[in-house]
């Protein structure tokens, strides 16, 4: 969450530092700031609002060759003036913005209130900068070490200080902080969308680095000792610059009217990008190389435990079923968040995998810790290359869905599908899925990027379907089995856009509460595959339609609705193999939450309170 953005070089730091705020709006955007480090020392704007707010109102000769930037998604303090970033000490000679938690900020405050200090803000990030201020160390990088020293939370940041004018000191510790290197000029950033349009050639800090980041280079290093007075001595690491492969082009919304449509429609591109060289068409299996497992281990497996946040945690819930069903070995998903608060038992045959496209979701990396520290083996769906968690683990599958700016995942969850379904048959396969059923499997997966293109077109039909829905305050998602992870998946994407409420439901669990809240004002969004369960599915409808609840129906052609035909509506997904049709009935609810939010006038990129890649607890 928040962006963090720095520019050290030849040409005047604001007009580039307010470009790569734009970039990482969608990572926090409640209020956005810059520090400007000129010959008159450092000035400062900031204010609540968006970015675009900040560069209206910049003052006249905001000048300065170094700068630091910020895009707030708040945690401590409501989103005001004083409280967005950066933050200065009270001479207003050092500046800081800080992505991440100050979890003992609370006591510092009263220990820097106690010694006088006046605290103009309600964050808990002002308290680094008078910590840094505070420090007596000849140096910045031994001020900012020192006063990082005092704190315990996660962070991402980068300090400037007029009193050494030619440099910008960053630290990370579970937030992201990465280096773009350019000529005889440098910059920072929380996330390579702030920097493609400068640089490819980046270098990622590791939890714990700092860095000093100068015109001409940047060095890196860790804090070896602290002695009792808190002092501190570093020990330099060689971390490198590395060249990324990246389209520009890719941050950029084009002629859609949102990121979240563009992404929507790049899912067939990008499905076929993460099945590549993937599917085996001759033995009927998966072949995943970056597993890190050989037949023998993952035929050792006894048991697979999914965690993700959101929508990474529902698409988990699919990935279990198939896991289950195609490889009939016990799995289930569950929301990173909560499994390493519950000091969960971690078993050696257990394989764990950790979801997330940033691969910096703060939850996901700190279970991924919380099971690598008690010996279990985790491999990641991850869509950032080299992010926090595609590095911390044993093994895993690149989702190559190419960056995803929205907040509302389309295309990286379809791929986090995609990869659960080639994982399962991988794992099937080297048990008791036949090779006829692997063979059916992979060509079934190799159907879904065409068939995925079939649903977004008709894009039309489904807006109509959507502006209706958007006009009631509550909605209920009803799925089983494998369609119960679709609903909930539909109604996050609704809500979150939307701002409805949108209740997700086992339809078989609908009579024992929910079937109270049923009325003409509360449609129900119904995931109604031809499978097994279809004949119980249609009885359920019949008992919401009762009662007088308008019905949409996610379904397939054939399907038998009875006389519900006259009355529901039915959006029609092409048939895949039954074990794949979950991806395929999450399309429209994709198409559903996106226009129904582009009917109610929602900022679709931003909505409201959430923010891209969680990057606080
Ligand atoms: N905790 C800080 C604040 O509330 C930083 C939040 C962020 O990551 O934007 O200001």
């Amino acid at each position: 969450m928040c962006g963090i953005v720095g520019y050290i070089g030849g040409q005047q730091a604001a007009p580039l530092l307010l470009e790569g705020l734009t970039r990482l709006e969608h990572r926090g955007y409640d209020s956005a700031g810059l520090a400007v480090l000129g010959p008159s020392g450092v000035r400062v704007a900031k204010q609540a609002g968006r970015v675009r707010d900040l560069g209206d109102g910049l003052p006249k000769r905001f000048t300065g060759k170094i700068g630091i930037g910020h895009t707030r998604w708040a945690t401590h303090g409501p989103a005001t003036d004083a409280n967005a970033h950066p933050h200065t000490d009270e001479s207003g000679r050092v500046a800081v913005v800080h992505n991440g938690i100050i979890d003992n900020a609370a006591a510092l405050r009263l220990e820097l209130a106690d010694a006088g200090v006046e605290l103009v803000s309600d964050t808990d990030t002002e308290v680094l900068a008078h910590l840094v201020a505070r420090s007596t160390a000849d140096t910045l990088e031994a001020r900012t070490a020192e006063a990082l020293a005092r704190v315990e939370g996660t962070y991402g940041i980068a300090v400037a200080h007029a009193d050494f004018p030619d440099r910008i000191v960053v630290a990370r510790n579970g937030s992201p902080l990465i280096i773009g290197v350019g000529k005889n000029e440098m910059h920072v950033a929380s996330d390579l969308a702030a920097l493609v349009r400068y640089t490819t050639t980046v270098a990622h800090l590791a939890d714990g680095e700092m860095a000093t980041v100068t015109a001409d280079g940047f060095s890196t290093y860790l804090v070896r000792t602290i002695d009792g007075a808190g002092h501190v001595g570093l020990a330099a690491t060689d971390r490198r610059a590395s060249e990324v492969e990246i389209d520009p082009s890719s941050y950029d919304a084009g002629e859609h009217d949102s990121f979240m449509h563009k992404e929507m429609l790049e899912q067939p591109a990008r499905a076929e990008a993460v099945l590549r060289g993937r599917l085996d068409e001759k033995f009927g299996t998966g072949h995943l190389g970056g597993l890190n497992l050989d037949a023998r281990e993952l035929r050792a497996i006894k048991r697979v435990k999914i965690l993700g946040c959101g929508s990474a945690y529902y698409v988990g819930q699919m990935g279990a079923a198939l896991i289950e069903e195609l490889a009939r070995i016990p799995a289930d998903a569950e929301a990173a968040s909560e499994f390493r608060y519950r000091n969960p038992i971690i078993e050696p045959d257990t394989l764990y995998v950790a979801v997330s496209q940033s691969g910096e979701t703060i939850d996901t990396l700190l279970a991924v810790q919380e099971i690598q520290r008690k010996g279990g083996f985790v491999i990641g769906l991850v869509n950032v290359v080299g992010s926090a968690i595609a590095r911390e683990v044993d093994g895993g599958i690149y989702l190559h869905a190419g960056p995803e700016v929205a907040v509302a995942s389309t295309k990286a969850l379809t791929n986090m599908f995609l990869a659960f379904a080639m994982l399962a048959v991988q794992l099937g396969r080297v048990r008791d899925l036949s090779i006829s059923d692997g063979r059916r499997l992979i060509a079934g997966l190799n159907a879904i990027p065409g068939q995925v293109a079939e649903v977004l077109g008709r894009e039309e039909e489904l807006a109509e379907v959507a502006r209706e829905l958007a006009g009631a305050e509550n909605l209920f998602f009803v799925g089983r089995v494998r369609g119960f992870p679709v609903a909930r998946e539909g109604a996050q994407k609704f809500k979150e856009i939307s701002y409805r409420h949108a209740e997700a439901y086992q339809t078989s669990e609908l009579k024992h509460g929910p079937l109270a809240l049923i009325s003409p004002e509360v449609p129900t969004v119904a995931i109604v595959p031809d499978d097994e369960l279809v004949e119980r599915n249609v009885a359920a409808l019949h008992e919401i339609a009762a009662r007088g609840g308008p019905l949409t129906v996610v379904t397939h052609a054939g399907v038998d609705l009875g006389d519900l035909e006259r009355t529901a509506r039915r959006i029609d997904v092409p048939r895949s193999e039954r074990e794949l049709d979950p991806i395929l009935l999450t399309i429209p609810l994709q198409v559903l939450a996106y226009h129904a939010a582009l009917s109610l006038g929602h900022d679709i990129d931003k909505p409201r309170n959430l923010a891209k890649s969680v990057t606080v607890e």
